[in-house]
């Protein structure tokens, strides 16, 4: 059976964070481990508090969980404080984890901040160099290469910068662009663009979905490239199949055999 952990935050919607991680891991039969970074007050209109996880506690989490089951993929979300970033690059070493994707989640759709000052600067120091695989959305890869990102090429530079800071692939994820959603893979030496069309309409989680299923795929021994492409389908088909159950963002769809079942038995 194939593991792989997430390292992330409470979502009471489910929408994205460790839940929405672990229905991904589940949709690629990949047996999903959760350690809890941080917690949200959110619904899908937007977070309105947040609170981080205590460090001394997160750090027992990860470690008695690592002292007996070494994940074949990890990846992070939500961490919030530059603690939990710390405590997570000396497990990464400690453990000898492989195949590490970092979702550099910093702030909320509805603007709320889900990094403080210090943990940016300590993501983009301390893990950034560890990852195999890092997916920035132009928000994000703005922040870290500290340049703003308007167009494609402004995409193709940003990507360039993120990856001198020691990643073996970067992804910057274009579904934000005016036009269309190029996401755009660079590993040191080829680009690779990964076109779909832009749907219309607000959608909850799509970047924790999107690096969830590269990292169930990485796990399943799948090439980085083999796994942000069929991650980019995925998420293009969650993305079409999204639901509204609140009053504001759509919730993404992650088809599942489970809808295969009839409701027979019951439904009469
Ligand atoms: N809450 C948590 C726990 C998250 O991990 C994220 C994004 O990764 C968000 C909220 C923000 O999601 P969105 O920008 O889709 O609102």
């Amino acid at each position: 059976m194939k593991k792989a952990l997430t390292i992330a935050g409470f979502d009471p919607t489910g929408g994205a964070g460790l839940q929405a991680d672990l229905k991904v891991f589940s949709m690629f039969g990949v047996h999903g481990l959760s350690v809890l970074s941080s917690l949200t007050a959110q619904n899908t209109t937007g977070v309105s508090d947040v609170m981080e996880a205590d460090p001394d506690f997160f750090k027992a989490q990860l470690y008695v969980l690592l002292e007996d089951i070494k994940p074949d993929a990890l990846k992070t979300g939500m961490l919030y404080s530059a603690d939990v970033v710390e405590i997570i690059k000396e497990a990464i070493l400690h453990y000898k984890l492989e195949n590490f994707v970092i979702d550099p989640v910093l702030k909320s759709s509805s603007g709320k901040m889900l990094a403080d000052k210090r943990a940016i600067a300590a993501i983009k120091a301390e893990i950034i160099p560890l990852a195999k695989v890092i997916t920035p959305n132009l928000r994000e890869a703005s922040v870290i290469s500290e340049m703003p990102i308007a167009d494609m090429k402004d995409m193709y530079r940003a990507a360039g910068i993120i990856h001198s800071m020691g990643p073996e692939v970067v992804v910057v994820t274009g579904g934000h662009l005016e036009s269309n959603a190029i996401d755009l893979c660079f590993d040191g030496t080829g680009y690779t663009e990964f076109p779909s069309p832009k749907l219309p309409g607000e959608f909850h989680g799509t970047g924790c979905a999107f690096s969830s299923a590269i990292t169930a795929n990485l796990a399943k021994g799948a090439s980085v490239t083999e796994s942000v492409s069929i991650a980019k389908e995925f998420i293009t088909s969650s993305i079409k199949n999204a639901g509204t159950i609140g009053k504001g963002m759509k919730l993404l769809s992650f088809e599942c055999q489970a809808n295969s079942f009839t409701m027979t038995s019951i439904d009469h």
